[in-house]
């Protein structure tokens, strides 16, 4: 039967997934198919987890659902403090949305609410990164800079965004030292900041590693630290972005606490939050952006944004259960252990395309990229979204990067075994193994 779903590729026959017990997800015609990249860096407790779904299904039953223009609720309340625990001072407020784009919408509306707050109204620009993706709404789009998803709509981006270079070492440092790298990034971003204006930039968005279109790219060592620093000393506010590599993903609560340890002003998460037994995300704010809120409610100042349904009850009570669990059972520690067996087994597994075409690996915790290097070169064009195709024919998910790399992204569940780390590389290698048979 034709679907009746506004596809993202309408010539494709999308297969039905009906169930998902672990790290698979089961088809209708009963293909078992191994959540490689558990979506999009969503399910990190893999599927069917009776633990999640029972508290959402308890929390439906009392209270499904109460709009925040009236009420808080217990879940809501009780999942922001824990974040804010977790997050060793960092935060002291949160709001909870319901997208990734949606957070990253409210972060940059937060920052200029703030600096009106601060009698500083003329601040509108904000600074974002070439080959970033911070969403698919106008806003986020506008922020990002990944050209296949915003060039359609770039008549209707504002003129208040600017991107500056990547923080991208490998691919763009050749010949320079990372201090060197590093140096002409800050200095590129200061300039940018002079050009417009010092006292008219709002905010500068960063994914502290990089994800979807560039797969998995830590920073160098001290660019986040100095980033937040020169931002500081103009009175820029700094978003880290960490929908995608935020919330254990990559072997810490917060990515930013293993990139040099300093928190930003404002940062949006999403994706693992729920681990997709609920759509939820969030924007975690530092407490001088709290202040400055203060400040304003004193003279009736309201922060003038708002969704139906955010702070939903169900969704925070799912989210409170991940974080349960993150913690009772250990799974961020873990994302490191298996983080490191994978990206070990996938270099064992592809030694003869690391040797033949430069083939690299690259990324942190269970957040890891394989990059085609020169294969797509030499066998005629970019290989990521054909070996995608054979890897999930053969029974794995895997995420294609686009379009900056020719490069497939490895986020599997915080749960996944050993074992199923070899079973996700040997598919991925023979999968990898035919494209190039077939392109010889
Ligand atoms: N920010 C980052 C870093 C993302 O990777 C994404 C989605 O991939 C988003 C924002 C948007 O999240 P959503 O798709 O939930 O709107």
């Amino acid at each position: 039967m034709e679907s009746a779903i506004l596809h993202r590729s309408l010539g494709k026959a999308y297969p039905t997934a009906v169930s998902g017990q672990g790290v698979y997800l089961i088809t209708d015609n009963g293909q078992k198919i191994l959540d490689g990249s558990s979506g999009a860096a969503v399910s990190s407790l893999g599927h069917g987890n009776t633990e999640v779904i029972e508290a959402v299904v308890t929390q439906a039953r009392n209270l499904s659902f109460a709009h925040t223009s009236f009420f808080t609720s217990d879940p809501a309340e009780e999942l922001a403090r824990v974040i804010i625990d977790r997050s060793n001072g960092a935060f002291s407020k949160v709001t909870f949305l319901s997208s990734g784009s949606e957070a990253v919408e409210t972060a940059l509306k937060i920052a200029r609410q703030h600096h009106i707050y601060n009698g500083e109204p003329e601040r509108i620009h904000i600074i974002g990164r070439m080959h970033a993706y911070h969403g698919n709404t106008l806003g986020a789009l506008a922020a990002g800079n990944n050209p296949p998803r915003r060039d359609a709509f770039s008549p209707l981006l504002s003129s208040a965004f600017h991107h500056v270079s990547r923080c991208f070492y490998d691919a763009d440092g050749q010949g320079m030292s990372e201090g060197v790298y590093e140096d002409r990034l800050i200095s590129e971003i200061e300039s940018k900041i002079e050009t417009l204006g010092p006292k008219t930039v709002a905010a500068m968005i960063v994914e502290p590693v990089g994800g979807a279109t560039l797969g998995s790219v830590p920073p160098t060592r001290t660019y986040l630290p100095r980033l937040k620093d020169l931002c500081s000393r103009y009175g820029i506010l700094l978003i880290f972005d960490e929908v995608m590599c935020g919330m254990g993903r990559v072997g810490s609560y917060h990515a930013w606490q293993q990139l040099g340890g300093v928190a930003p002003d404002l940062q949006t998460i999403g994706k693992g939050l729920g681990a997709g037994y609920q759509p939820l995300s969030a924007v975690l704010l530092a407490p001088k952006v709290v202040a400055a809120f203060e400040e304003g409610s004193k003279k009736s100042l309201k922060f003038t944004s708002g969704h139906t349904f955010q702070g939903h009850s169900m969704g925070c009570a799912g989210a409170l259960a991940v974080h349960r669990i993150l913690k009772r059972d250990q799974l961020i520690s873990h994302v490191g252990e298996m983080g490191m067996l994978l990206e070990s087994v996938l270099q064992k597994g592809l030694l003869s395309e690391i040797n033949e075409y430069a083939v690299s690996m690259r990324g942190m915790g269970l957040f890891r990229t394989v990059d085609f290097g020169r294969m797509q070169v030499a066998l005629g064009g970019p290989l990521a979204q054909e070996v995608a195709d054979e890897t999930f024919r053969r029974g794995a998910a895997v995420y294609t990067c686009s379009p900056a790399v020719d490069a497939i992204l490895f986020a599997p569940p915080f749960i996944i075994t050993a074992k199923e780390v070899a079973e996700l590389s040997d598919i991925f290698v023979s999968a990898l193994r035919a494209v190039t048979k077939r392109r010889k």
